[in-house]
């Protein structure tokens, strides 16, 4: 970010921060100014620096910091970073920067932050009178959409373990309390199966990783719907692109997704039934050495997931019918293959395998030789003939994991489906609080399919954040006729076209490459390095083969493209969906309707990029609708606990996710801004003549601006736009004379 204030405020005695390798930004003292060169005397050592990479610090620096950061006297990176970690160091995780909630994880419970009054203290107060905390953001989109009578969205954002899901609680069980009914019946409420629905999805969908031991591996949309009372009257949740690969692969020290561990751990009427035991004893599961967690009772969780899933109306015949297809799964991962005597066909290993067939099919309650046909064999139809084909071990084998996926996805897709209908849609509500907890920006070693859709959200995203603080501001200022050279305004629309335009983006040509059966990740990637040569924001790394890279508004991600078109391909094996559809468990078949003749006949490819894109579009027309709020959620060490705060991975985070560049307009505009009436009403009392009735609205706010001494304000058409710090200032004043 670029300073502020130019670096010719910068002396020989003055106190500045300059940039370090290690700990991002340090502080000392200038020695020595020789054209661009500054020598400052740091602490442990004096470093030479070119006087862009130096900027003031602030002598007055208050020792707690500042609740906004708006509030600094210096708005640039080391400024903002001191803040956050002196806020941070006393145990204070929230901080405003102007409107944006940032949230910085402090990975131990503070329960001064969270005691029970807590909800009751910000019910009601204004955005900024009480100290920055999530209630404050719920509390306001709350009361915006009462008085403004428009729909309100909260987004939440950061990077895995950032705090993001702790934070969306904390914003329903808000919106519970301040929507919530009197509740005297049996039947539970619309916001008490919300708040429920989290464990209940949280067990099928969330995993021990490395960035997080309760990771949620799907985003989240919650759209909490009133009345025109305020009321809650009911509810969606909408989910997107749950993690299917984590069914059968996991990685040491991760785990796979919680409800595996909890079955293994059930009471043990529960265990014998299902023929379950030492999870350790699962492939599925011990691929991994991390099975136990010790945050994480799995016997205590699983009796908490049958309560909750009770609450949001899963009854017990379906909660049975649940885990025993998740037990299925799980037998299912040990059945292994080998060729057979006379073929390469692939045929069950042993006895061990045979059996577990055998259970699987008992769980799943399909005819066990049909269950082993659509593991070894597949139909092939060709000009009108068809020909059965026995599958080689190998093949067998991602057969049967395709299988495990693809009735874990449906599980998944089944349970959000049945919560919506038990919580219930108010098809009249005047208006929605939708809140948005969804994966951020991710850049790893390697990088595959799933994010490059997960990019591809968080340049959406970024793109509405743009707009929204960006252009707003500045229509706000055009409306108000007042003066305003425009910031320059970076849009990403650039990455997004290069991404999903149609025809030509990456998405249509990878839609295209799954469609044609010769299609190899190579020549993807070689159609990808042809259309896109002299792209911008496209680049094909020296030596790579199959690799791109995408130049995002985040930073650069390289892409493996390996697996992008088996991940692409969103198809259920008909074998699969015969065998299932056929199933005696009703609650298995219905999540394998009979596919209409023609949906199968034509060529359409199903893409999963394709149907995210879509789930995206409307996603966006939706929050489009909606008056926005945001909070930014950072992680402050990947160690994952309490009292660690690491500069430059703070750092990171805030420019992933525009914090900084929103810091920098707001700042460089008028980021305070006051209808003329509330404006006398609180600062009259600076200049006690406005009232005495000769003068109008207008005249009236000038003469208290005049009379404050500020400068660089503006008085537009029916508001005072104030620059950053100027509204504390002539608060400061008022409450001297008070
Ligand atoms: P994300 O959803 O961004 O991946 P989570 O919300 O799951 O991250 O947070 C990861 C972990 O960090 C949580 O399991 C919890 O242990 C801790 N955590 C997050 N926010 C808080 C908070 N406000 N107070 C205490 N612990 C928190
Ligand atoms: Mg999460």
């Amino acid at each position: 970010m670029a300073s502020q204030v130019a670096p010719s405020n910068i002396v020989v005695g003055s106190i500045v921060w300059v940039e370090d390798p290690e700990a991002a930004w340090i502080d000392g003292e200038v020695k020595k100014i020789d054209g661009e060169e500054i020598t400052i005397k740091c602490k442990e050592k004096t470093v030479v620096a070119k006087a862009s990479n130096v900027n003031p610090k602030d002598p007055e620096f208050p020792s707690s910091g500042v609740e906004d950061m708006t509030r600094l006297a210096y708005l640039h990176e080391p400024g903002v970073l001191q803040n956050l970690k002196c806020r941070f160091d006393m145990n204070e995780i929230y901080t405003y920067t102007a409107n944006i909630l940032i949230a910085v994880n402090p990975f131990q419970r503070l329960p001064h932050l969270y005691a029970n009054n807590m909800m009751e203290k910000y019910k009601g107060a204004a955005l900024g009178e009480l100290s920055p905390h999530p209630f404050a953001i719920a509390d306001s989109a709350y009361r915006q959409m009462i008085t403004e009578q428009i729909s309100q969205a909260i987004l939440v954002s950061g990077e895995s373990g950032a705090g993001k899901t702790e934070s969306t609680k904390m914003l329903m069980q808000y919106l519970a309390f301040m929507g919530g009914k009197v509740n005297n019946t049996e039947e539970r409420s619309v916001e008490q199966k919300v708040l429920e629905s989290n464990p209940v999805l949280e067990a099928f969908g969330n995993a021990k990783t490395v960035r997080n031991n309760n990771s949620s591996r799907f985003g989240k949309f919650v759209e909490i719907q009133f009345n025109e009372w305020g009321r809650i009257s009911g509810a969606a949740i909408r989910t997107y692109l749950l993690e299917r690969s984590r069914v059968c692969q996991v990685s040491d020290p991760e785990r796979n997704y919680h409800c595996f561990y909890m079955l293994c751990a059930a009471p043990s009427e529960d265990v014998e039934k299902y023929k379950l035991g030492n999870p350790r004893t699962f492939h599925y599961l011990n691929q991994s050495n991390c099975i136990e967690l010790d945050v994480l009772d799995d016997s205590k969780e699983y009796l908490e997931t049958r309560r909750a899933m009770d609450v949001v109306g899963i009854n017990q015949a379906e909660q049975e019918s649940i885990f025993r297809v998740v037990a299925g799964i799980l037998h299912l991962g040990n059945v292994e293959f080998t060729k057979g005597k006379e073929t390469d066909a692939a045929e069950p290993k042993d006895d061990k395998s045979r059996l577990h067939l055998k259970t699987v099919a008992e769980l799943f309650m399909c005819d066990e030789k049909s269950l082993g046909d659509s593991l070894v064999k597949r139909v092939i139809v060709t000009r009108g003939e068809s020909i059965t084909k026995a599958l080689d071990p190998s093949t067998a084998a991602l057969s049967r994991d395709a299988l495990a996926k693809i009735v874990y996805s449906k599980l998944f897709d089944w349970l959000v489906e049945k919560i919506n209908i038990s919580i219930g849609q108010d098809s009249e509500s005047k208006f929605l609080i939708g809140v948005l907890d969804i994966y951020g920006f991710e850049s790893f070693k390697t990088n595959s399919f799933e994010q490059f859709c997960i990019n591809l959200t968080n340049e959406k995203l970024q793109q509405h954040f743009n707009q929204h603080v960006f252009k707003m501001e500045q229509e706000e200022y055009k409306k108000e006729k007042i003066d305003w050279s425009y910031i320059e305004f970076v849009d990403n629309q650039d990455i997004l076209d290069l991404i999903e335009k149609k025809p030509g983006g990456i998405i249509a040509l990878l839609d295209e490459a799954c469609m044609f059966p010769r299609s190899t990740h190579e020549t993807f990637a070689q159609k990808l390095y042809q259309t896109f040569k002299d792209h911008k924001r496209f680049i094909k790394p020296k030596l790579a083969r199959t690799d791109f890279t995408i130049c995002h508004y985040a930073g650069d991600v390289t892409y493996q493209t390996d697996l992008f078109l088996e991940k692409n391909k969103d198809l259920v094996v008909p074998e699969h969906q015969a065998l299932l559809g056929a199933s005696r468990c009703s609650f298995l078949s219905s999540l394998f309707p009979p596919v209409p003749q023609e949906s199968s006949k034509s060529s359409k490819l199903s893409s999963i990029a394709s149907g995210f894109k879509l789930q995206l579009q409307t996603l966006l027309e939706t929050l489009s609708a909606t008056e926005p709020h945001y909070v930014r959620c950072v992680k402050p060490n990947n160690a994952l606990k309490p009292g660690i705060f690491e500069n430059n991975n703070v750092l990171q985070q805030l420019r992933c996710g525009g914090v900084l560049e929103a810091i920098r307009i707001s700042c460089a505009g008028f980021p305070s801004r006051k209808i003329f009436r509330e404006f006398i009403d609180r600062f009259s009392i600076l200049a006690p003549e406005v009232l005495n009735g000769s003068y109008n609205e207008v005249t009236a706010c000038k003469k208290i601006l005049e009379k404050s001494g500020l400068s660089g304000y503006q008085v537009g058409k029916t508001k005072v736009f104030l620059r950053a710090g100027q509204m504390a200032e002539l608060d400061t004043r008022r409450s001297e004379i008070l």
